[in-house]
Order: C-alpha cells, then sequence, then structure tokens
C-alpha cells in the first residue's frame, strides 16, 4: 500500500485505540469467510470519531487479509522483502534532503588531496564536491544570462545541467560507472549525490582494491568527464563510454 500508516492518517482513533501493538491478526475475525474488522475503544466514541471509524472501516473494505498466512514485517526497499544494509543505504541516498554533516565533507575533501593524480586533476575533483565547478545551474544563480535550451545538460538534453546530473545521473554517464565498476569486480548502489557517491565508490570497493587507488580512479574520472564535457559543450566533439574507460585506465598516475 503506498499510503503513510494508519495511525497518520487517523491519529485521533489510533489515540483512542485500546491496544495499538496489535498485529492484523488479532484486529478481527473470520466469520463464515467473510473477515470482520474489531476494534476497541478506550471509551465511548463521539459523533464525529464515530464518522472517523465509518471512514477507517471504508478503506479497510478495501484490504481483506489473506487467511492461512502468517502476519509479519516486510522491508519495502528489497524486491526479497527482508531489511539489508545495501537496501537501506539506497533509500537514504535517493533523499535529497539527505545531506552530510559538515566534517564529514570536510573529509571527503581532503580525501581528493591524498591520490598522485596532478593538480589540475584533483582541483577539478575538489571542485566538483564543493559544487563550485561552472555548471548551467550554477551560472544561472550567478545571474549569467543562459537560455533554458542552453542550460539542458549537452548529452541527454533533458533538465539543467547540475553536478549531480552531469557526473552521475546522466544516461551515458551512468555507463561509464557502469563500466568502471565492472573494470573494478564491485557494485554499489549508485546514490544521487556526489558526495554520497565519493564516500560510497571508495568505501565500498575497498575489498577489491586500496581506497587510495579508488579515490585516484574517481578523481580521475571526474576529470576527463568534465573535459568530455567542455569539448563537447564548446568544440561541439562527441566521446564514446568505452573509449573514456580506457583513456580512465591509461591515465592512473601511480
Ligand atoms: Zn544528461
Amino acid at each position: 500500500m503506498k499510503i503513510k500508516p494508519l495511525r497518520f492518517v487517523f491519529p485521533r482513533l489510533f489515540h483512542l485505540c485500546d491496544n495499538k501493538e496489535v498485529s492484523v491478526d488479532e484486529s478481527g475475525l473470520w466469520v463464515d469467510g467473510n473477515w470482520e474488522w474489531v476494534f476497541n475503544w478506550r471509551r465511548e466514541l463521539l459523533k464525529r470519531e464515530k464518522g472517523s471509524v465509518e471512514a477507517l472501516t471504508g478503506f479497510l473494505s478495501h484490504h481483506i487479509p489473506c487467511a492461512g498466512k502468517t502476519d509479519g514485517w516486510t522491508w519495502k526497499a528489497s524486491k526479497e522483502g527482508v531489511y539489508t544494509t545495501k537496501s537501506a543505504y539506497s533509500v537514504m541516498a535517493a533523499t535529497k534532503n539527505v545531506v552530510p554533516a559538515a566534517q564529514d565533507v570536510n573529509e571527503t575533501l581532503a580525501a581528493v588531496w591524498e591520490t598522485p593524480a596532478p593538480f589540475k586533476v584533483r582541483v577539478t575533483a575538489w571542485r566538483c564536491l564543493r559544487n563550485r565547478l561552472a555548471t548551467c545551474d550554477n551560472l544561472i544563480k550567478r545571474n549569467v544570462a543562459i537560455s533554458t535550451e542552453e542550460s539542458a545538460c549537452n548529452g541527454c538534453v533533458s533538465g539543467v545541467e547540475t553536478v549531480d546530473h552531469l557526473f552521475l545521473l546522466c544516461p551515458k554517464v551512468e555507463q561509464v560507472w557502469d563500466g568502471i565498476q565492472k573494470w573494478l569486480g564491485f557494485s554499489t548502489v549508485r546514490p544521487h549525490n556526489i558526495t554520497h557517491h565519493f564516500t560510497s565508490f571508495t568505501h565500498l570497493g575497498r575489498r577489491k582494491r586500496s581506497e587510495k587507488f579508488l579515490k585516484t580512479v574517481w578523481t580521475c574520472t571526474i576529470w576527463l568527464l568534465w573535459k568530455r564535457r567542455n569539448e563537447s559543450r564548446f568544440d561541439g566533439k562527441g566521446w564514446e563510454v568505452q573509449m573514456l574507460i580506457q583513456e580512465i585506465k591509461g591515465r592512473l598516475w601511480s
């Protein structure tokens, strides 16, 4: 059911409910093959509260329990209905309001400088993580006049070009990360936020490669994606996913 829990939809009734801990199985009974909900209230209901019960009963009439099946909890974020850390992370990462604490951001930024990549490469990755690159959304924030057409991503021509889109969410860029993860031999749930992506990429791949190596791969990828974006936007040049992945592999400074 894609609805709020009933205790939030009918807070007054939940408050008046005699036993808030009962399972569905304990909330009614089968009468001649038909399920009937049974409610116990702490006191006699007022007229308007009875109206709420009617609304609740009307809603519940569309949800009949299955006879012969055990009542239990299901974790909706995974296909199997079972809680996993990966699925929980996926839910959190997809929530745009989840912003890492300032200390985490600083730690992430410091990590970029630990890579052996040339200075210009590290600066690009650092500016990407600080959202200081001249992406179209940032230029618009600085009152640079850009038309709606010009502000769209050059790769897929959909939506305003932002750091998260340009380096993570653009379909072509997703293929780049897929290819890199395949090469490195690990898979991660890709967050929709660039800082979270850096953290998850460099931490989750640690069993396969050293953290320093993963940071270098990430930093190099960001730099090359930004290069390709500029060549595409200003020189009209196209680029191929597999060729970019090969270039990343060839540029890993040791
Ligand atoms: Zn795009």
